[in-house]
Formats: structure tokens, sequence, C-alpha cells
């Protein structure tokens, strides 16, 4: 029987930063969309947890270690990763984009990234779609486990484009970063989710869902994307 006194505690990986689904704040604690999702959605459905960040790549394999309970990462479900996670319902929608130097007048489409150097996040959808067509456009790609990092690539002119997320490519352009969407288009689109290794966690599984439908239909969730994002989200 279950103790009403002692809540179930999980430890939850997160991205060390993907702002503006999770990013620390001055004082070094963690917000975000995702981050503010799931203390809403813990205190709603009452169970207690310990964060871990890190790389993106080390969070998805953590997970599938055993070293934690589920991953809230900006994580964009695929069937792929169907194969090895169990996801919550799909919270926000994504796809992918090109970005260029602000300041690069040569690159206006993939064909133009022949030859070059493209910086990559390890182990993102970004990187599976630019994995997906580097040989058609004859690129080269070197990779990053940080999106900070990555971008930072592109600026210096170490690469000349990164893959990354549009909703977190729009929040950093906005943010003053200085890149450029190329891509008119979105490829590989898809939605977030929160994971947990495929067949385990099914209680966690079952709060994440159940809060975030709470959250939704009391309109934290609303208020929680209009923080981060305005209107525009
Ligand atoms: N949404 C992308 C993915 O799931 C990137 C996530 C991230 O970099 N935090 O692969």
């Amino acid at each position: 029987q279950a103790n009403a006194a002692s809540k179930p505690h999980y430890t939850i990986t997160t991205d060390s930063t993907y702002p503006p689904f999770e990013f620390q704040s001055k004082n070094g604690k963690y917000i975000g969309i995702d981050m503010d999702m799931l203390k809403a959605i813990a205190k709603k459905e009452g169970f207690t947890y310990t964060l871990k960040p890190m790389s993106f790549n080390a969070g998805v394999q953590a997970v599938q270690a055993g070293q934690v309970d589920g991953i809230l990462a900006g994580m964009t479900i695929t069937d792929e990763r169907k194969q090895t996670f169990d996801f919550s319902e799909p919270y926000y929608k994504t796809g992918v984009v090109v970005a260029i130097s602000a300041k690069d007048k040569t690159v206006k489409s993939l064909k133009d990234l022949k030859g070059k150097t493209v910086a990559l996040k390890t182990g993102t959808a970004g990187a599976t779609y630019a994995e997906s067509i580097q040989k058609k456009y004859g690129f080269k790609a070197t990779y990053y486990n940080d999106s900070n990092i990555m971008y930072n690539a592109v600026i210096t002119g170490n690469a000349v484009a990164a893959f990354e997320d549009q909703p977190v490519m729009l929040y950093a352009i906005k943010q003053g970063t200085a890149l450029k969407i190329i891509s008119k288009q979105v490829a590989n689109g898809g939605w977030y989710g929160f994971g947990v290794k495929k067949g385990s966690q099914a209680a966690l599984l079952k709060s994440f869902n159940a809060g975030y439908k709470k959250i939704v239909a009391d309109g934290t969730y609303d208020k929680i994307v209009n923080k981060y994002l305005g209107d525009t989200g």
C-alpha cells in the first residue's frame, strides 16, 4: 500500500542549455518552458524530482542506461526513438531549420553548402536531418554537444551553417545571436515530448501526462509559453 506521506521521487535530465526550453537564470536556477512545465506538473501530481542537466546526447544515453528516470529537453518524438523510448503526449511543435552567419552573403540555399563544413549538435534531430541530405549536397560536418558552441562555430567561421530546431533558433536570433535562417521550409517536423526508457517508468509517464492535461486545462501551460515567447509563441 502506498504511503501517502512519501511522494514519488524521480531523477530527470535536461539539456544544459536549450533556451527558451531550458536555461539558467542569472542566479543559476534552471528556467524555461520545459522547466516551468515540469515544476507545475510535479506540483499537480504530487511527485518530487532532482534535475540533472547535461548535454542532450548524454541525457539520451543516461535514460537508456537507467541512470535517470526521464528526459525533458526539447526532445523530438521520432519513429526511430520510439523504438527505445516511451514518450508523453506531444507538447510543442518543432522542425529543423538551417542558419548561417548574419554576415554571410554567399550561402543562399542548401546547394551552396557543397564542399563546406556545417556544424551539428550530436544526437539531435537536426543532425539526423543533415546526415540524411549530406551526400546529396556534398557538405562536411563537425559535431558539438552544445547549441551555443554550435552557433559560435558558425559565427566565428569554423562552419558555414548550423542545423537547429526552429523555435530554438528563432529565440536565439531574437536574443541577439548573430545568425540568420536560410531555409524557407522547416524539415523533419515533429513535436516535443517527455521521454522515458521504453517499457519502464509507466507511473512517471502517467503522472506527466495527467499533470500536463491539467496545466493545459487551467491555462498554466499557455501562461508558461507566453512568459518566454510572448505573443509570438
Ligand atoms: N529537438 C532536437 C532533438 O530532439 C534537439 C534537442 C536538443 O538539442 N535539446 O533531437
